[in-house]
């Protein structure tokens, strides 16, 4: 037997009047943009304070682990179930779809508690609840004689029966995200490296139901294609939770080489940061975004000391959000491993910040000093960095 809906759960948290329509929307159109990634036909429709979708073409158009998988990757669920769609009758018949449902999603090899949870949402149907689940319950015992036993405090096993227009019956529950649909909370735009923290970063600010845009820095020729190439594979891997991502590519090189030339090499990455943060903001400005994401974490490296941070900070005119402030590496690392950018953030490539960087920067560095060293550059930075943001390279990462 082949299961051709799926129910979707998510949370009512927040959703509460006017907003919930727009919550319900953004994640039909999440839901949708998850599924155009996997193989299948499929429909998508909400109903009632859930989301289904059910599968247009033949069996064996989709794999539902592949789906459910895909699922698992839309911020504002939290239960995803693979559920078989009966047409309202009797409750016999309904125990009998009940019986052969779980024949075919269960190997009872050992036995199992279980318990029946009946809703009658269609208060048309003329059985109870309880009757309903006593009657299924009645039918699973005896087809799984000495498999299965009732437990209604703490069963292994629930089965779920819903009532509606149509019977639907399901019993595991697959864990959603959570957080909140993308496109419910604004845009803002990452400052995405080839390291572990920004593609983090970035996954948790899409999971508060933010949209991304993102800056990616280089220096060619002394950063490769292949280092850029790493940051595409990780724009790709978040944007598989967060939908499509405008993903600008900056040629730095000559801010770089400018700021080397000019300034104290042990203030080099504070300044490069700041030019950073002001490109980033006028993509951020161009792409209708209303904040910065960084990876940045406090006392992590020296240039995100709390002195330092204040000084990338006063670069930027929009809020900077910084998911990641007071996380430790290692809490960053489960984050990323769970999200599957580990592997691909670990390849060992060459960043810019790498290339042009002191023996000993400064750790505590005072915001007028920077500026003071920044003068040096006046006289042709602005052009640098209108030439930057006019080479820039744009790539659609869907
Ligand atoms: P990450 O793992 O995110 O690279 P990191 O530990 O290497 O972080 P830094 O190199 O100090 O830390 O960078 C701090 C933040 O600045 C990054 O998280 C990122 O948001 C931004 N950043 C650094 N380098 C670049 C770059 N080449 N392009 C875009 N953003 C960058
Ligand atoms: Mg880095």
């Amino acid at each position: 037997m082949v299961f051709r809906t799926f129910l979707l759960k998510y949370g009512e948290i927040g959703i509460k009047g006017k907003n919930r329509g727009q919550f319900e929307d953004a994640l039909v159109a999440q839901v949708r943009h998850a599924l155009s990634r996997v193989d299948g036909e499929f429909e998508v429709s909400k109903e009632q304070g859930r989301i289904y979708v059910d599968v247009t073409g033949p069996d064996d158009c989709f794999d539902p682990d592949e789906v459910t998988q895909a699922l698992q990757r839309v911020f504002g669920l939290v239960g995803i179930c693979q559920v078989l769609k009966v047409p309202v009758a009797e409750p016999e018949v309904i125990a009998e779809e009940a019986v052969r449902y779980i024949d075919q999603t269960y190997d009872l090899t050992s036995p199992v508690t279980f318990k029946v949870h009946t809703r009658r949402a269609n208060k048309q149907y003329p059985v109870t609840s309880m009757e309903v689940d006593a009657l299924v319950g009645e039918k699973l015992l005896g087809a799984f004689e000495g498999k299965m036993s009732v437990d209604v405090h703490h069963p292994d096993m629930m089965v779920y029966i819903e009532i509606r227009e149509e019977v639907y019956i399901y019993s595991r529950i697959v864990p959603g995200p959570g957080g909140m649909p993308v496109g419910t909370n604004g845009r803002a735009q990452l400052l995405l490296s080839g390291g572990i923290d920004s593609p983090v970063a970035g996954w948790m600010i899409a999971k508060r139901g933010v949209a991304l845009d993102a800056t990616y820095f280089h220096a060619p020729p002394y950063t490769s294609e292949r280092a850029k190439q790493k940051v595409v594979d990780l724009a790709r891997l978040v944007a598989r939770y967060s939908g499509p991502i405008r993903l600008h590519v900056v040629n730095f090189t000559d801010i770089q080489l400018e700021i080397y030339d000019r300034c104290p090499h042990d203030e080099l990455t504070i300044i490069m940061r700041r030019y950073m943060m002001k490109i980033a903001e006028a993509f951020a400005k161009k792409d209708g975004s209303m904040g910065l994401i960084t990876g940045e974490s406090i006392g992590q490296v020296a240039s995100q000391t709390i002195q330092s941070l204040v000084c990338t900070d006063d670069a930027a005119t929009m809020p900077v959000f910084r998911p990641l402030i007071g996380f430790d590496k290692q809490d960053i690392i489960d984050v990323s491993l769970k999200i599957g950018t580990y592997d691909t953030s670990i390849q060992p490539f060459e960043d810019c910040c790498t290339i042009f960087v002191a023996k000993h920067p400064v750790t505590k560095p005072r915001l007028d000093i920077i500026k003071k060293s920044e003068e040096r550059l006046s006289d042709n930075i602005d052009a640098l960095m209108q030439q930057a943001i006019d080479g820039a390279e744009t790539i659609t990462i869907s």
